[in-house]
């Protein structure tokens, strides 16, 4: 299947049930962010190709539909079965191409397998349901409504570098189960991870052409796949400037967006200071702070932020920061121009007056975890989503001075507060302009049969598992009109 030459492999796509080179002839080189070196070539997919992935996913859709559910969901549950036997592979690929590190990678596979099964059964679970129509003024009982959930036809699914092979099943699972076709389009920096794990779904006998996984870069293919009118749907993970554009671009077809974030952790003056600090350094700096749900700022109360900051310094000198395959925290970024980029922001930082506690070096694109203290509004990275391992710390003097500054923030996707109080507690989770609120605990996406989502820039529609099924679908409606 694969081609290797000169020791590199070059990875086909998966066109309409077949595994192919690409007729343009060219291809992407995947180079490894902390191996510096190429771990192989994607294909640079035409837009003939994709015309005949989404013709062929279109065609194939009807017979998909009509399948059971429990006949659709043996074909999941088979490709969970396949992700586990190449569980150790998928998890190497994932921290060779985008340096998460094994243990993350590892735990990234088990929850997608996790994942698959759950989405399967609730796929089972979920059923439509019956009206009269009695019960508006006028109406009669013998209209009888029957409300199903029918498919949209064929979803496109855009995922992002970060969690190459979750982020992508999460999307592909849902999307099958609610009997749609899909057009798979990995992350070129993931493009490999996303190539091994529908490898795996091949191997189930998947109905040819039900799925195709198109790779290329999206600043060249993603246009012509947003507005080809033969999708019916598109779900996007990635960054608020690429989400943006696929709104412009997409018309009158649903559109799900999880974007960035500007996670704030508000730190009220009686919070418990050491579970305080442990959440927030596991927030911020996991996977150096690669996630849309990193803790991205801290508000604190003055009043209690020299303590914190001391915890905060303390726990970050003791991070590990290297290699993934030593299982590091602090690894290191995507590429140079993401540590390139998240240097201005400590520099800018630094330059306007914040006090640097810890950090601020860096050896190419590896960077020592950094805490910026005495943070102001008119820096950048009190606003801007570094994703990197850099935290500002904004103290406060009250709670209400906290809420503010975070809804100030053009992003909405979580909050977390820290108090021991729980009406307080409820009380700012009420105020803060988010998806969602954590109270006592770092942001972060799942358990999966959670809702996700993020408002403002943060996105638009709702994931995890029952939601991503609905939003993938549609309700029809039969009226029996009864003698
Ligand atoms: P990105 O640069 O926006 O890329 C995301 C995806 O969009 C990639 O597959 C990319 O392809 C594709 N793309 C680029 N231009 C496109 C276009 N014109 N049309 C269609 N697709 C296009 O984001 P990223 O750097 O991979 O991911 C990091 C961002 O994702 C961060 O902002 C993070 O907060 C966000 N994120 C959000 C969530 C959430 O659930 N809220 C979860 C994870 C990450 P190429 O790779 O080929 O450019």
């Amino acid at each position: 299947m694969d081609s290797v030459k000169n020791d590199v492999v070059s990875y086909p796509a998966y066109l309409a049930g077949q595994w192919q080179m690409s007729s343009s002839h060219e291809t992407i080189a995947i180079q490894s962010p902390w191996q510096h070196k190429v771990l192989g070539n994607v294909q640079a997919v035409t837009q003939p190709e994709v015309d005949q992935s989404i013709q062929a996913a279109k065609k194939a859709q009807h017979k998909w539909a009509a399948l059971s559910l429990g006949e659709r969901g043996q074909y999941l549950n088979q490709w969970a079965r396949e992700l586990e036997k190449d569980k150790a592979e998928i998890a190497t690929t994932i921290m060779d191409e985008v340096g998460k590190n094994y243990a993350d990678a590892e735990k990234e596979v088990t929850r997608t397998i996790d994942l698959i099964r759950y989405t399967v059964q609730e796929a089972l679970h979920m059923h439509g349901e019956s009206v009269r129509g009695d019960g508006f003024p006028g109406g009669s009982k013998e209209k009888l409504g029957i409300i199903e959930r029918v498919p949209l036809g064929v979803v496109l699914a855009i995922s992002p570098f970060n969690y190459p092979v979750n982020l992508s099943a999460s999307k592909i699972a849902p999307a099958l189960m609610a009997g749609n076709g899909v057009i798979f389009k990995p992350a070129t920096q993931g493009a490999i991870s996303g190539i091994k794990m529908i490898q795996a779904l091949d191997r189930t006998g998947l109905p040819k052409g039900i799925l195709s996984l198109i790779t290329g870069h999206g600043s060249q293919i993603g246009d012509y796949l947003t507005e080809h009118p033969g999708i019916n749907m598109i779900s996007f993970t990635g960054s608020t400037q690429t989400g943006k554009h696929l709104s412009q671009k997409s018309i009158m077809i649903p559109l799900v967006l999880e974007l960035g974030g500007k996670d704030p952790a508000i730190v009220c003056q009686d919070a418990d200071l050491d579970l305080t600090a442990k959440n927030i350094i596991g927030g911020a700096f996991a996977y150096s702070g690669q996630r849309c749900t990193a803790v991205k700022r801290v508000l604190v109360d003055d009043r209690v932020a020299d303590q914190l900051v001391a915890k905060l310094k303390q726990a970050i000198e003791t991070l590990s920061v290297g290699s993934p395959a030593d299982n590091s925290t602090v690894v290191p970024l995507i590429d140079d121009k993401s540590a390139d980029f998240v240097q201005g922001l400590i520099d800018d930082a630094l330059d306007k007056g914040a006090t640097l506690v810890t950090g601020n070096r860096r050896k190419e694109n590896l960077m020592a975890p950094t805490l910026l203290d005495n943070v102001t509004q008119n820096m950048d990275i009190a606003w801007v989503e570094p994703f990197g391992p850099v935290l500002p710390i904004i103290r406060v003097h009250s709670v209400d001075e906290a809420v503010k500054i975070a809804n100030k923030s053009n992003f909405g996707l979580q909050a977390s507060v820290f108090t021991q109080d729980i009406d307080k507690a409820l009380e700012i989770a009420g105020a803060v302009e988010v998806g969602t609120v954590q109270v006592n605990g770092r942001p972060q996406r799942g358990p999966d049969n959670f809702p996700f989502l993020g408002v403002k820039a943060s996105g638009m529609g709702t994931q995890g598992v029952h939601n991503s099924i609905l939003s993938m679908s549609r309700e029809k409606l039969t009226v029996i009109n009864l003698k």
